[in-house]
């Protein structure tokens, strides 16, 4: 690894969406969740737009178009173009424009979003491995996408035709609990084949690289929920990265993240990206201190001390966490520290 390791959270002493030109935001888990929006996004996203920052929407959910999601924004009061959404299934289909030749046919294992961004890069949707397509692309195809599209995609690629993912994302969460995401039905056609696909999505570099590509951003800020997609993907592209706690990451997590899920700031909402971000620092005796907390490693678990607001207390812990763990995971247990600050 050629960067350093970050050990700490940084401080910003400007507002986030001052310090960042472009919000790189995810989804699931940060603006919405089970389709309503998450509390203080809608207020927090407008300040931030009003005061110059550009907002941009990135999801690995390669189903809906950016059309579709724009409208579902619109609609929860966050009011956005289809041109602020990236998609998987935009990067993918880039992807597979760069090696395949113009108006080549594709076979699609999936919905609308993959057919429609396949269609921008002049390459032709086809549904059968009969069809002679050039590549095959596999995304996720919502609950009603037949068995039979596995082994269309099976047939091509046993003949050799390359195979695309939009994202390998395992599962994906609902109002009724996990069910299987686009990552469980390439694993079905990997088990079927033995091949490999090339995977676009996040925090894959086709994925950011199609962010920058359609943003235009030169100082882009990504705000995510997800440490190995979000976090990791801001990681692989070198950018600055603000994890927010309303969605599947918990304090544990965060503080026994390896140096790749480490995000720059944490935050409780997207409230985070209207405010400074406080300084950690590192005190004589090997503590670290935010706001009214010390926080330092002992031999087994994380120590706290102080009081004042639960997030400071979690960027101490972070710094204490990081720095023992450096290179790899931190393995002190976290629970008592992190029980006082009720996260
Ligand atoms: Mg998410």
């Amino acid at each position: 690894m050629s960067r350093s390791v970050r050990t700490r959270p940084d401080g910003s002493g400007r507002g986030l969406s001052e310090a960042y030109d472009t919000a790189l935001l995810d989804l699931d888990g940060v603006v919405y969740a089970g389709g309503n929006a998450i509390a203080h996004a809608v207020d927090s996203l407008a300040t931030a737009g009003s005061g110059g920052m550009h907002l941009a929407y990135v999801t690995n959910n390669a189903l809906r178009t950016p059309d579709a999601v724009a409208a579902h924004l619109t609609e929860l009061g966050i009011p956005t173009g289809a041109d602020d959404v990236i998609t998987s299934a935009q990067a993918v289909a880039r992807l597979i424009a760069e090696q395949v030749p113009s108006g080549s046919r594709v076979l699609v294992i999936g919905g609308d979003g993959l057919r429609v961004a396949l269609r921008e890069r002049g390459l032709v949707p086809v549904e059968s491995a009969e069809d002679d397509p050039a590549a095959v692309v596999q995304g996720f195809g919502g609950p009603d996408l037949p068995w039979g599209r596995f082994a269309e995609a099976c047939y091509a690629i046993a003949r050799g035709v390359p195979w695309y993912a939009s994202n390998t994302d395992l599962t994906i969460p609902g109002a009724r609990g996990i069910a299987p995401g686009n990552g469980a039905a390439v694993e079905v056609v990997r088990i079927a084949t033995g091949a490999e696909p090339q995977v676009a999505g996040k925090p894959l570099p086709p994925m950011h690289r199609e962010t920058i590509l359609r943003t235009g951003a030169k100082r882009p800020l990504v705000v995510g929920d997800r440490l190995d997609t979000d976090i990791e993907g801001a990681f692989n592209g070198d950018v600055d990265s603000l994890l927010v706690l309303t969605g599947v990451t918990d304090g544990a997590q965060l503080l026994a993240a390896p140096p790749q899920h480490r995000p720059t700031y944490v935050d409780a909402d997207l409230r985070g990206l209207l405010t400074g971000q406080p300084e950690v620092t590192g005190d004589e005796d090997g503590g670290f201190r935010c706001g009214g907390w010390t926080a330092s490693a002992g031999g087994e678990r994380l120590e706290l001390e102080g009081d004042g607001e639960a997030l400071d207390g979690l960027r101490a812990l972070c710094a204490a966490a990081w720095t023992a763990g450096g290179e790899n995971a931190c393995a002190l247990d976290p629970g008592k520290a992190l029980a006082r600050l009720g996260l």
